[in-house]
């Protein structure tokens, strides 16, 4: 039949299309990975507002810090 053979053919090239995808899919997974390592190495997301930059050296740092706990030099309010 007619149907049976061009689904046949979308068959073989949907299992490309397939394949690809799977990749795709596989190398997004590893590459959120790595941001989610990035971020818990930095302290957490950025829009959390218990932490701001360091003026002086731009770590995070929680906003109940006097001083940078990082550098020591002491932190401005949280002013920006
Ligand atoms: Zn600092």
């Amino acid at each position: 039949m007619p149907h049976q053979s061009a689904a046949l053919q979308l068959g073989g090239a949907g299992g490309r299309v397939a394949f690809l995808l799977a990749f795709c899919a596989l190398a997004l997974a590893a590459i959120a990975l790595q941001f989610a390592k990035v971020r818990a190495l930095y302290g957490g997301d950025a829009s959390d507002e218990r932490r701001v930059n360091c003026p002086s050296c731009g770590a995070r740092t929680a906003v109940d810090e006097e001083v940078c706990e990082y550098c020591g030099e002491p932190l401005d309010g949280g002013a920006e």
